[in-house]
């Protein structure tokens, strides 16, 4: 059998929507799998909402993913343009292809005819569906007249196919109308601009939404017109709202953007929307390898799915946790531009390396369940005075506080090497002596070395940290909680 070949065809007009996404790995998936193709096709024929900007967001969300294509914009490949704006005379050579062999005609009815026709069968009947009535099917042609293309849809008999995940579909061909291939102008409606380059495109396996199974039946009357081997097709479930409804903006963040804005880590996005419409026993968590390795479409269900924003953050939390799925380089090279973004116009921006950031991962790994909070939980480390918490330094560097910092401070000087365990034997020596309790001393340290009530150990701190800059906060914070009166 020759190697599958699968596209994803989004059309520019807003963001990457994680549905989106969805379709596009799951073409992806078995493409990599099967050692098949995967084609990025742009279909931004409707020209008043696609966008360049559009264009290039989908373009760089894809990249950010890893969804790498084999043919398509940027790309090349043999059955280029991969946008479809730029292939017009390719559909209006296949339009009068059909138009020649009567499967299709030029229809010449004027929009404010079929309003007229339209509103007069709603007048009888306010329920009835309106369908082109066949005015113009074998009308000769008028040489000075705009017209549209339309199909000259099969009247008897019904569309079958087995899609792969749905099944075994019949939809009767009474159900379609005349369908408007090429608008005046030339410019394809979907339907036709979607089989036209499946078909030149040699694509073997359509793989899309649910929401695009009605288009499905027209599609293969137009594969059986042209004459041609008729794609596969695998519809998948959709992903829905916790509400139910269609998943957009109002429930939150669903573009691709905002996950790498928030601090995702691409190869959690891809694992959470892989669990959307399919599964593979009981497990959840996947690198993108086993994905590649795990996923087919017998495993794929036909029930919709819900969006989940709490096990979406669970997922990343469990790629950021585990070395295996986000190695300490990637890691670190993900959470530097976050941190230099916190660090704009600070003078220890220079400070914030990979290097640097590898070193102090292992004090917050376990925690932080994006790269954003990770930069966060880091702050402290990065920045020459840390950011001091005004309630907590209130709180915690008062006058009665100096000594003990101060205390606290020659005992970790005292310590034989700067190391947590020396640091922490020289520290439990100096509270035996002085009589002092941890939870007395620990929060007033807590905030004179990192400016917060909340952080790693505070040995990691001092030990990441190092001697002299643990050294001069401490000393800071000592003559700050000093200046300070109860
Ligand atoms: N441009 C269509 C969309 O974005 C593609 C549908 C298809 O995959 O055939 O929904």
């Amino acid at each position: 059998m020759s190697k599958p070949r699968l596209r994803f065809a989004p059309s520019p007009t807003g963001y990457l929507h994680i549905g989106g996404v969805r379709t596009a790995l799951f073409n992806w998936l078995w493409a990599r799998k099967t050692g098949g193709t995967f084609i990025l096709r742009v279909e931004d024929t409707d020209q008043e909402r696609s966008t360049d900007a559009s264009r290039a967001v989908i373009f760089e969300s894809l990249n950010w993913l890893g969804l790498d294509w084999d043919e398509g914009p940027g790309k090349g490949g043999e059955h280029g343009p991969y946008t479809q704006m730029e292939r017009l005379s390719l559909y209006q050579a296949k339009a009068e292809e059909l138009v020649r062999a009567k499967k299709a005609f030029r229809c010449y009815c004027t929009k404010a005819e079929l309003d007229l026709q339209r509103e007069a069968l709603k007048a009888k009947d306010p329920k009835a569906q309106f369908k082109y009535p066949g005015t113009c099917r074998e009308r000769t042609d008028e040489p000075n007249l705009p017209y549209v293309v339309r199909f000259k849809t099969f009247r008897g008999g019904s569309v079958r196919y087995v899609d792969k995940v749905f099944g075994e579909i019949v939809t009767p061909n009474i159900e379609q109308q005349d369908f408007v291939l090429l608008r005046e102008g030339g410019v394809p409606l979907y339907n036709f601009g979607a089989v036209v380059d499946d078909m030149m495109m040699e694509v073997s396996l359509v793989a899309r939404g649910r929401d695009h199974m009605v288009n499905t039946p027209p599609q293969i009357m137009l594969y059986e017109a042209f004459g041609v081997k008729v794609p596969e097709f695998a519809h998948l479930p959709m992903m829905l709202a916790p509400s139910g409804e269609k998943l957009s903006k109002r429930h939150g963040a669903v573009s691709v953007s905002e996950y790498a804005e928030t601090g995702y880590t691409p190869d959690a996005v891809l694992n959470y929307l892989a669990r959307f419409g399919w599964s593979h026993g009981d497990q959840e968590v996947f690198s993108k390898e086993e994905l590649i390795h795990a996923f087919s479409w017998e495993s794929c269900g036909r029930g919709d799915g819900k969006f989940d924003a709490k096990k979406f953050l669970a997922i990343n939390h469990e790629h950021l946790k585990t070395p295996g799925l986000t190695t300490d380089g990637d890691y670190a090279s993900r959470t530097v531009p976050f941190l230099k973004k916190r660090a704009i116009g600070v003078q220890s921006e220079a400070r914030i390396t990979e290097k640097a950031v590898t070193s102090a991962l292992y004090m917050i790994r376990e925690r932080a369940t994006t790269f954003g909070q990770a930069a966060d939980m880091l702050d402290p480390f990065f920045r020459e005075p840390p950011v001091m918490d005004e309630k907590a330094a209130a709180k915690f560097l008062i006058k009665e506080a100096a000594p003990r910092i101060a205390g606290f401070r020659e005992a970790v000087a005292r310590a034989a090497e700067w190391t947590e365990g020396a640091l922490e034997a020289s520290v439990n020596a100096w509270l035996a002596e002085s009589g002092l309790e941890m939870k007395v001393v620990g929060q007033s340290v807590r905030v004179a070395l990192t400016g917060r009530t909340a952080s790693p150990s505070l040995y990691q701190v001092l030990f990441v940290l190092g001697r002299d800059v643990s050294l001069a906060r401490l000393s800071r914070a000592a003559s700050m909680a000093d200046r300070l009166s109860i």
